[in-house]
């Protein structure tokens, strides 16, 4: 096992991995900017490094400060959290040639599978279901582009290779708009992602949004831990989420988490990860896989009782994972409410500082957040600022225990979603279970009227 990993990363996720190291009697060394000193995650930490100004451009994703926090620290390992640097393949390599190891997949599996062309590919080629699109790249040809767009039906979605976090993407209803759709997106991935190329794909009406949680060791050894579904989203971004997915056959969860365990042995994927799928009408449609672990990774947590960041360490370390297929059980229903420092219903950030944070507790009841009372919200980042994770024996009694953690979650100082929260957990749509991927945007325009 590592003595020292160095964690790059920020908020609650910077906290989520060095609780994991210290139970495995690691090290942790923390990063941090200078909006970020009086962070949870800076405390508790026993080694903290500053490695720039607030602008993540000049800390979180300054790979060559990060390195040098790792080499004056003597870290072994780096772990790169979520978002930030953590599917950047130019990353993994560098940290793996400075002569660290990248907690994560190898350089090469983070390339194939940034790229959602190739990703795409891989998968067919791995026998998992895809959503009927182009082959590949869209090309030049106006002609050619109105042929695959024919061939696969309106309404098409036009999305970038290159594209993440729900940005990049167009779809379209009529041939009329195609050609003006294709141009602009390009247009927009050249800038945003720095990868002009388009593919198209057939834009499924009504799906939900259900991933695969796996997790693979270096000896060929590869688990899926059930599923997860993130159909609650607002402009492509996960609210909420839970496992597992309201009525979905376990036999079909089982073919298809079969099938993401198979592609993992024939990539030679390593580490955690995620296949992302829609899934309309009984079948699932692959879209993407996440090379890292995931903000909503403790519902699967819960109900497994695997620890994923535990095991994404040892794996890292060389380990074998310490269970089979077999031996992972299913137990329960969880349930994650992201909590985001903005205003619950009109959504305009609302960063500052939190005059009073009071967290909710009990059976079942779990906060990951590096928050407290009187922490000030950086406005430079990613406005989430927790996470509540409830479980229950069934998914009525989660809903139950979420309404009250909701109940008792106190933030004042600054606006949060914890009022959209309350009010979801007693949608009657919401507690029959199976919503699709635009209800909480309709719901939304519906509360407005
Ligand atoms: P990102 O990497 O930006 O998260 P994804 O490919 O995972 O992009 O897609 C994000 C979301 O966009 C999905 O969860 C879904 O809501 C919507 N989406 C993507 N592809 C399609 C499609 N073919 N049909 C319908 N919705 C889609």
């Amino acid at each position: 096992m590592f003595k020292k990993i160095l964690i790059a990363n920020r908020g609650e996720i910077a906290l989520r991995i060095q609780r994991a190291c210290r139970e495995l009697g690691v090290q942790a060394v923390v990063v941090y900017s200078e909006a970020d000193r009086e962070a949870k995650y800076v405390k508790l930490a026993e080694e903290a490094v500053c490695i720039g100004p607030a602008p993540s451009a000049q800390s979180y994703l300054s790979m060559p400060a990060i390195i040098s926090a790792a080499e004056v620290t003597d870290a072994e390992a780096i772990h790169p959290g979520y978002g930030f640097l953590s599917e950047n393949a130019d990353f993994a390599e560098r940290v793996e040639k400075s002569g660290f190891q990248f907690i994560g997949p190898t350089p090469e599996s983070i390339r194939i599978m940034g790229d959602k062309v190739s990703a795409k590919q891989a998968m067919i080629k791995a026998g998992v279901p895809c959503v009927p699109g182009s082959e590949g790249e869209l090309p030049e040809d106006p002609t050619q582009i109105r042929r695959i767009a024919k061939s696969i039906g309106y309404p098409v979605i036009i999305k970038a290779a290159g594209g993440g976090g729900g940005r990049g993407m167009r779809v379209v209803h009529t041939e009329a708009a195609l050609i003006h759709a294709v141009q602009t997106t390009k247009a927009e991935a050249g800038a945003a992602f720095g990868n002009p190329a388009v593919y198209m794909e057939k834009f499924l009406q009504n799906p939900r949004h259900i991933e695969i949680q796996v997790l693979a060791d270096q000896h060929r050894n590869v688990v899926y831990l059930g599923e997860r579904d993130c159909s609650m989203q607002r402009r492509h971004q996960k609210v909420i989420e839970e496992a597992p997915a309201p009525h979905i056959p376990r036999k079909l969860i089982e073919k298809i988490g079969d099938r993401c365990a198979a592609a993992c042995k024939r990539i030679g994927y390593r580490g955690a990860g995620t296949f992302e799928f829609l899934y309309e009408n009984g079948e699932f449609y692959f879209i993407e896989m996440n090379t890292r672990v995931q903000v909503e990774h403790p519902v699967t947590e819960f109900i497994t009782g695997v620890d994923i960041v535990k095991t994404q360490i040892m794996v890292a370390a060389g380990e074998k994972l310490p269970f089979s297929q077999r031996q992972v059980q299913i137990r329960g229903h969880a349930i994650e409410c992201r909590v985001n420092a903005e205003d619950p219903f009109k959504f305009t950030p609302s960063p500052g500082r939190i005059t009073m944070w009071h967290a909710p507790g009990g059976p079942g009841v779990r906060v990951d957040s590096h928050a407290y009372t009187n922490y000030y919200v950086p406005p430079n980042y990613d406005s989430m600022i927790g996470k509540i994770i409830v479980h229950g024996d069934t998914r009525e009694q989660a809903l139950a225990r979420m309404r009250t953690a909701l109940g008792e979650m106190v933030v004042e100082g600054i606006s949060t979603n914890v009022p959209l929260h309350r009010e979801l957990m007693v949608d009657a749509k919401f507690m029959e279970g199976g919503t699709n991927i635009h209800y909480l945007e309709e719901w939304l325009a519906a509360r407005k009227r």
